[in-house]
């Protein structure tokens, strides 16, 4: 994309002093829920109102949305709060829907931009329309992906467009429901910095203990905002219950989070520092990830060698991985002696680990 000095106007318009806010249920379920959860969110620093109409849902027969009459309740909650609404589309349809009822901004899920066909016939649909369009990554950590699904709204003519980071789905198991992968998110916003970033921690942890944390890693990697799902009553919503949050906890969250502040050169110069500790934190995090993946292999390695009863230790092997190892790190400019220090730690590690597993 060249030239998208445009995408930041609808954002840098609204004037705000807060990161942007859109939050709401998951789903509408009933007139009285989505009008209830307004009606408390109406007093807060929530910009946006969102409820899903369609439910894109991994198996059948669970509950897919309400459909149609959901947007008549959207319109009331405009009508009775004045806060402006979204919704997911996720077809020509939808979208056709979305704007005869006046929805104010609509997003696309991840399971819909990992689809090129589909992206185009929102893109279609959409064609022209001066409405905020929000993103989501796809399912999978592809971000050509995800911005090929942006290009084909831009090339549209629809010029309101932003990103939504909602994590990636993995075969392995982790803390998230769907993991961060910020440095993805780091390298969108090199990429495109004028292309408004919102952070949804919901669908990133699951988990409605993790949202505050996920929220202040977002604000402090500079994202513009959040969508954070929010329910009257959480453990009997219809779905994602464990993420959402009630809006008594979701106004204690605004309240509680760091909020960088702009301008200034010394207050610059922190937000700087901030943002690359944040960055720190997320390698950290990641380092102590991989090294304990190391050691789970290694474990199954000592499995293999109590069975055919072999010497822990094999010298040739950890010579040549030294070797090795020693190159790629001065490749990336990091010095022998870290690189053997480092290594021989992670080496006695491994044996330990071994060790308990031929004896124990
Ligand atoms: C949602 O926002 O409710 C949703 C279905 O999200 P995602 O597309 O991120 O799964
Ligand atoms: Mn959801």
């Amino acid at each position: 994309m060249k030239n998208t000095t445009a995408l930041r106007t609808w954002l840098d318009e609204m004037n705000l002093t807060h990161p942007l806010v859109i939050a709401g249920p998951c789903s509408a379920e009933t007139e009285e829920q989505v009008l209830k959860i307004a009606h408390e969110l109406k007093d807060s620093d929530v910009n946006y109102y969102r409820a899903g109409i369609w439910k894109p849902r991994t198996r059948p027969g669970m509950f897919e949305g309400v459909g149609e009459i959901g947007l008549r309740w959207l319109k009331k909650v405009k009508e009775e709060t004045g806060m402006k609404t979204c919704t997911e589309v996720a077809n020509a349809a939808h979208v056709k829907l979305a704007m005869e009822y006046d929805v104010d901004l609509l997003w696309i899920g991840a399971r819909s931009t990992v689809s090129p066909f589909i992206m185009q016939e929102i893109a279609d649909a959409l064609q022209g329309t001066d409405k905020i369009v929000l993103v989501k990554n796809p399912v999978n950590p592809d971000l050509a992906l995800w911005l090929g699904g942006i290009e084909r709204l831009y090339t549209a003519n629809i010029k309101n467009l932003g990103a939504i980071h909602r994590g990636f789905s993995t075969y392995e198991k982790s803390k998230y429901r769907n993991i961060p992968e910020w440095q993805l998110a780091i390298e969108f916003q090199n990429k495109f910095p004028d292309l408004p970033l919102i952070c949804d921690p919901s669908h990133i942890t699951g988990n409605r203990n993790m949202i505050f944390d996920v929220s202040q890693t977002a604000l402090d990697l500079n994202f513009d905002g959040l969508m954070i799902e929010t329910h009257i009553d959480p453990d009997n919503a219809w779905s994602d219950a464990a993420q959402q949050v009630t809006p008594t906890r979701l106004k204690q969250i605004m309240e509680d989070l760091k909020i960088r502040k702009e301008t200034e050169t010394d207050s610059k110069y922190r937000d700087s520092l901030e943002n690359l500790r944040a960055q720190i934190n997320v390698i950290d995090d990641q380092l102590i990830d991989m090294l304990g993946k190391r050691m789970k292999v290694a474990d199954q390695i000592g499995q293999l060698k109590k069975e055919k009863n072999v010497a822990v230790l094999q010298s040739k092997r950890w010579n040549e991985i030294l070797g090795n190892m020693v190159l790629e790190g001065e490749q990336r400019g990091l010095s022998e002696e870290f690189i053997l220090r480092m290594f021989k730690a992670i080496h006695q590690e491994s044996i330990n680990h071994q060790e308990k597993i031929i004896n124990g």
